[in-house]
């Protein structure tokens, strides 16, 4: 029995490479965002020059079956028929007006007609800015000031978030970026994930001052730190308690574990929850929601201001609107689920008999490499030696056409248009991949 597959030569790059060195002359590090510039992985970053359903071709001419998605908003593939018809047709009445418009009021209807946690909706252009408002609304609502995080969850580059723990325990928050002031660090309280008393500890001192407690209820910005649905439903008691509001980030998990989110997926009431990547379509869309009555603290209706020029941009709100419509066809979640289970399992099937000390946790169609040999639910337990592993799996992956985002820290997705075919395929170029890694030194 051969121990591994043939060795496939290495793809071209020679064409992005001489992008990525252009673009480094006018771009800090090459890129738009900083995880893109393959900085954890080798080689330089691939430029896509097209998508079509889940495959993506590079600039050399590489195609590959894609697990990144745009990083979660392609739940339907890239270049979905129905998501582009609906772009190209708003694109005909042109491409902003700056006043209301029907397929706002049709998406906002969509989703508030469908969504038991979200009875108004305020449209913004991106996840971060989606927070930020959500924060600004908690903080106006509550009179208070401070905030608990917990370790390992992104909300954004939102600059009272962007801080992690110090080395206690209970710590304020120490920012994780320059140019954060003090004051505003200090207003977080960061906490590890998965430890409820501490929580518990920590509103007990502090919730007279806290005005919010924020989490990804699924964890998928550091890991994928799958939660207890009793941490959750502790922190909706909690926050009771301590007249405090909780704050569900789903700009992952929106629209991703079901039409109503990771909410929805554990039937648990957060005060506010904030949505982007899905939501739009592929286009930059971001939105959060809460009852009429929290909402009514929102100007022009109430004190708290927030507003966008471009939000609610109809082309925008066309392509997020063709795309939820499909979200809605009976059986999209469950048939997705199915397909990604089927995927992991193949994985961690052919891992535990080859003894990997690898693990494939996953959720609706999210799913992380965790080169661990037990469940990891907290940032801390993470080991990053495990990252080196992914490098060389990224390596072997991308020599196999498949293609996975550039960072062991981030999780992959699976969309409506990867077949069965598709994942079976790339099912057993992850376990060739991972004989190179583990095998093959
Ligand atoms: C991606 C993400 C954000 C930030 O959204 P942007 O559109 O990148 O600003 C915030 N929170 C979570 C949970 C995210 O996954």
């Amino acid at each position: 029995m051969p121990m591994s597959q043939e060795h496939p030569s290495p793809i071209s790059r020679t064409r992005s490479a001489q992008l990525f060195e252009q673009a480094k002359a006018v771009f800090p590090g090459g890129v738009s965002s900083p995880v893109r510039a393959f900085k954890s992985v080798n080689g330089p970053p691939l430029f896509i020059v097209k998508g079509d359903g889940c495959r993506i071709t590079d600039a050399d001419g590489n195609t590959f079956v894609d697990f990144c998605g745009s990083w979660g908003p392609l739940i339907l593939g890239h270049n979905h028929p129905v998501v582009r018809e609906a772009i190209l047709e708003a694109v005909h009445n042109g491409t902003s007006f700056g006043a209301p418009s029907l397929p706002e009021l049709e998406l906002g209807e969509l989703i508030a007609g469908n969504n038991r946690f979200v009875e108004k909706i305020r449209f913004v252009s991106s996840g971060t800015e989606a927070v930020m408002s959500a924060i600004r609304l908690a903080r106006g609502v509550t009179g208070k000031s401070k905030l608990i995080k917990f370790e390992g969850c992104y909300h954004g580059h939102v600059d009272s978030l962007m801080v992690k723990a110090g080395s206690g325990l209970i710590t304020l928050g120490v920012s994780t970026s320059a140019g954060i002031p003090d004051a505003l660090a200090k207003e977080t309280i960061v906490l590890p994930l998965n430890n409820a008393s501490l929580v518990q500890e920590t509103l007990e001192r502090h919730g007279h001052e806290i005005a919010a407690i924020i989490i990804e209820p699924i964890p998928a910005n550091n890991g994928l730190l799958l939660q207890h649905a009793y941490f959750l439903e502790t922190l909706r008691r909690l926050a009771d308690r301590y007249q405090t509001l909780l704050i569900f980030d789903e700009v992952i998990s929106g629209f991703r574990v079901g039409f109503e989110g990771a909410a929805g997926y554990f039937n648990i009431r957060p005060d506010i929850v904030t949505y982007g990547k899905i939501i739009g379509g592929g286009m930059p869309v971001g939105a959060y929601g809460a009852s009429k009555e929290l909402m009514g603290h929102v100007a022009p209706d109430g004190p708290v201001y927030q507003a966008g020029t471009l939000s609610g941009n109809p082309v925008a709100m066309a392509a997020g609107l063709a795309a939820l419509k499909e979200l809605l066809q009976p059986g999209f979640y469950e048939a997705l689920e199915e397909k990604t289970k089927r995927f992991t399992g193949a994985i961690e099937t052919h891992c535990k008999e080859k003894g990997y000390p690898v693990r494939f946790p996953h959720i609706g169609s999210i799913f992380w490499i965790s080169f661990a040999r037990s469940p990891i639910r907290a940032a801390e337990e993470i080991d990053p030696g495990g990252m080196d592993y992914f490098k060389a799996l990224h390596q072997a992956l991308l020599n196999r056409k498949v293609y996975l985002g550039p960072s062991g820290y981030e999780v992959g997705f699976v969309s409506a248009a990867h077949t069965p075919e598709d994942l079976d395929w790339a099912a057993r170029a992850f376990c060739e991949g991972l004989d190179d890694v583990f095998l093959v030194d």
